[in-house]
């Protein structure tokens, strides 16, 4: 498989260190608000890139953390606390705040198919762990004391842009509060470890240290979890392109000087969902959740299909108009799937193959989630049986996860009932006029429609096909 590697700026083949397995760590929400479907569409790439990658042979061991402390509202040191800022909003404490909206999230992925890593670890449950690397990186002469904190000291290594090609826009992320620079640092890349004198007088979550009584950066916390769980060797690590300057960075930076050798072979950035207005992002207050989308009629499926029509590496402009588009193909979709339903018969496997090879094709492309959907479509032109046809698309849908068998299911069920109430002779007549219409015999179908509106019903043709009403 080629994926797109933010290492080196090439479509890599995807190696592990270990034949046939793959430790895979994703950055997980900071839990003091509701994910947006900014946020989710991370989540749902990153969902389908752990399962294309299972689809593949591989045994994936994939861990996320939580953060639940040390993220601050600029994704330098500056800033609020964004934890402290959720509590104060709600009038609660932090801990409540994380519970409350840790469960949150994982309902909105529930609800978007995205599986739950094997391992999910907050932050706060792993100070120690915190400690003990931060201890390390002072005694190996990575880190110092300033002004009470603990800083990493980013000029003792060769390379810090680990990355190179950090853009402008990403920059103005780290920085973008436009705050004072912290005078305490030696360098204006390095960044926090530990903070114990901290400006938030009212910081809830403390624990003792070396250092006094503080609390942990967010960047070590991805470090110190990743290798807690998935040892001295990370295969791949994924997050929003945002999360790459300068949190992943940082993540190298500390995570090798401590190890003392290279982490992470592959990285994996997904660009962001837009509005018109530019990223979509909480500090603008206004956001859109996966709540929000079921109140206004969308099946969250509609926006896990509307991600997986664009590209992981381009950005993706919501609107409206956008999702309305998608939700009306993905509609469509289903309602060519009814036929197919409950076919017999033996599978072709020569036609199996090809349909299974040209999905992977399209996936083992960088995971090019669109060209899949099209060989998602290619699937109902094949020449091949149904059973062929339904088998290919119950193995696509283990990746795509759109829940293409069970919507089709329930479609045929509501047309079953609807048409509980229309007379038998009735349903035999419009069985026959699309058969006259296939046929291309239309003076037959509408005559035959003419015989319907005499017995009382009305034949409408919609998007999931031909339905029959009483007239009023
Ligand atoms: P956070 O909860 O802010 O730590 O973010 C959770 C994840 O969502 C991170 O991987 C971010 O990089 C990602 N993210 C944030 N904003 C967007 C966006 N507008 N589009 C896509 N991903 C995003
Ligand atoms: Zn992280």
């Amino acid at each position: 498989m080629k994926l797109y590697n933010s290492l080196t700026h090439t479509k890599d083949e995807f190696i592990t260190h270990e034949d046939g397995k793959v430790s895979m760590y994703t950055c997980g929400p900071t839990v003091y608000h509701f994910a947006h479907i900014g946020n989710l569409r991370s989540y749902i790439m990153e969902d389908v890139l752990e399962k294309y990658l299972r689809f593949s042979g591989y045994d994936v061991k994939r861990v996320m953390n939580i953060t639940d402390v040390g993220h601050l509202t600029s994704d330098g040191d500056t800033g609020d606390d964004k934890m402290l800022k959720g509590a104060k909003r709600e009038h609660k404490t932090v801990m409540e705040i994380a519970d409350f909206y840790t469960k949150a999230f994982f309902d909105d992925c529930r609800k978007l198919n995205i599986k739950k890593p094997d391992v999910v670890e907050p932050a706060t449950s792993c100070i120690d762990e915190f400690i003990k690397v931060i201890s390390s990186l002072i005694e190996k002469g990575y880190a110092y004391s300033a002004g009470g904190n603990i800083y990493f000291d980013t000029s003792k290594l060769d390379k810090y842009y680990v990355f190179g090609d950090v853009s402008e826009e990403n920059l103005a992320v780290g920085v973008r509060e436009g705050v004072d620079a912290d005078s305490n640092k030696r360098n204006k890349a390095d960044f926090v470890l530990w903070f114990t004198k901290s400006k938030f007088d009212d910081q809830e979550l403390k624990w003792e240290s070396p250092w006094g009584m503080g609390y942990p950066g967010w960047h070590i916390e991805c470090s110190c979890i990743s290798m807690k769980h998935l040892g001295e060797y990370l295969d791949l690590h994924c997050g929003g392109i945002d999360n790459a300057f300068p949190h992943h960075i940082n993540e190298i930076a500390q995570s090798e000087a401590y190890l003392g050798h290279s982490w992470c072979g592959h990285w994996f950035h997904v660009h962001h969902l837009n509005t018109n207005s530019g990223k979509m992002s909480k500090s603008k207050g206004e956001f859109l959740t996966v709540s929000l989308l079921e109140e206004k009629g969308y099946n969250p499926m509609v926006y896990r299909f509307f991600c997986l029509l664009s590209h992981y590496r381009k950005s993706l402009v919501f609107s409206c108009e956008n999702l309305d588009n998608a939700k009306g193909a993905f509609e469509k979709l289903i309602a060519r799937i009814v036929p197919l339903l409950n076919s017999d018969g033996d599978i072709d496997t020569a036609a199996y193959d090809t349909l299974i090879g040209n999905f992977k094709a399209a996936m083992d492309n960088d995971l090019n989630t669109s060209l899949a959907i099209t060989a998602l479509y290619d699937v109902f032109k094949y020449d091949t049986n149904p059973a062929t046809k339904i088998a290919v698309i119950k193995e696509l849908d283990k990746v795509l996860s759109l829940d293409l068998i069970k919507l089709a299911t329930e479609l045929n069920d509501s047309k079953k009932s609807e048409n509980d109430d229309i007379p038998h002779e009735v349903l035999e007549l419009a069985e026959q006029r699309k058969r006259a219409r296939k046929a291309k015999d239309f003076a037959l179908a509408d005559s035959i429609r003419d015989r319907i509106s005499e017995m009382g019903y009305v034949i409408e043709e919609t998007r999931e096909g031909t339905r029959i009403k009483a007239k009023q």
